[in-house]
């Protein structure tokens, strides 16, 4: 190998994952400019607590032509890869709240997109409750926590050739995520999805927390974010084909009233899933505790004789796919 093809080499970078032939793609460009089908992935259905099984809450929904992250904690942008996604192929990212497990890989998606993008796709879009705009700028300003990294990588000659091998023009641009702070009652609109905001109770008044629903042609996704029982996630989730519902808690052990105010637990869960009337429960963020067998069927059993759709143990990788408003498919996840 000589010179030339080794710096030709760093233009390309393509998870594992990926055809061979996708390695040609340039970046920006989607593997089919044919519409996909509605699916989601989980990314990460673990909490804040370590875990090789489950990665911090992160999901990713494509719709259309676009590739959508709800969340994006620790683990989830390495799922993200697993699922055989590339980096610099997400369009749209949204943030229930600013807990660390739901926004610690915000740094990795912005920082490898931006590198691997090489100034040849838009940026990021990017929405969430506030302070998501400064903690923006505490990142990949010039004076926040990446500022000395991103300076050197736009001014130094060694940086800037990789670049120009990648197909970028000098002079590099920083990172420039397009940040939009969003709130209960918001609505984004894109290609072919509509995402509407809905308050989620949780950790207020310290964090602005937020629930999400997206609805598409093929159907709808409402995904609470971290959220114990309230009359705004019902009416958020009303009739939707898939709501994805934090399950922290057997019903009965929260060390609190607090913490079932602020999570809830699998009973308030199913009475949630049945008043919403929604046709598929995904139960995620799940806690080591509740993770075992004989406890998950329980739970699983517990909430159908409240519930009476369709209840699914959520796992990291595992994807749904939509049309008609019904789930088509469910793939279960790669767990090693
Ligand atoms: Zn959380
Ligand atoms: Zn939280």
């Amino acid at each position: 190998m000589n010179r030339r093809e080794f710096i030709g080499t760093l233009a390309v970078s393509t998870p594992a994952a990926a055809a061979a032939a996708d390695e040609q793609r340039p970046a920006g460009t989607p593997a089919t400019s044919e519409p996909r089908p509605l699916t989601i992935t989980l990314l990460g259905t673990g909490t804040p607590a370590p875990s090789l099984e489950r990665q911090s809450s992160g999901y990713l929904i494509e719709v259309g032509t676009d590739l959508i992250v709800w969340d994006h904690g620790p683990g989830a942008h390495h799922r993200l890869i697993e699922s055989g996604h590339r980096t610099v192929d997400v369009t749209h990212a949204f943030f229930t709240h600013l807990h660390y497990d739901h926004c610690m890989d915000y740094g990795r998606l912005v920082l490898q997109r931006w590198d691997q993008g090489a100034d040849r796709i838009p940026d990021l879009q990017v929405y969430g409750p506030p302070p998501l705009a400064r903690m923006t700028e505490q990142l990949f300003g010039p004076d926040g926590v990446y500022g000395p990294d991103i300076r050197a990588r736009v001014e130094h000659r060694s940086s800037l050739d990789v670049f120009e091998a990648r197909g970028g023009k000098s002079p590099r641009k920083r990172p420039a995520p397009r940040v939009t702070e969003i709130h209960a009652g918001s609505t984004v609109q894109g290609n072919g999805w509509k995402v509407t905001i809905g308050h989620a109770q949780h950790v207020q008044p310290y964090l602005e927390c937020l629930a999400l629903r997206l609805d598409a042609k093929e159907g709808s996704i409402c995904y609470t974010g971290d959220s114990g029982p309230s009359d705004t996630i019902v009416e958020l989730a009303k009739g939707c084909d898939i709501l994805i519902h934090m399950n922290h808690y057997f019903s009965g052990t929260e060390p609190t009233p607090a913490y079932r105010a602020a999570c809830g637990n699998h009973r308030d869960n199913a009475i949630i899933a049945k008043r919403a009337g929604v046709k598929t429960l995904v139960l995620t963020h799940l806690l080591a505790q509740i993770d075992q067998p004989g406890i998950r069927e329980q739970i699983v059993h517990e909430i159908q004789q409240v519930f009476d759709g369709k209840v699914v143990w959520g796992e990291d990788l595992m994807r749904l796919g939509l049309s008609g408003s019904r789930v088509s498919t469910i793939e279960p996840g790669q767990q090693e």
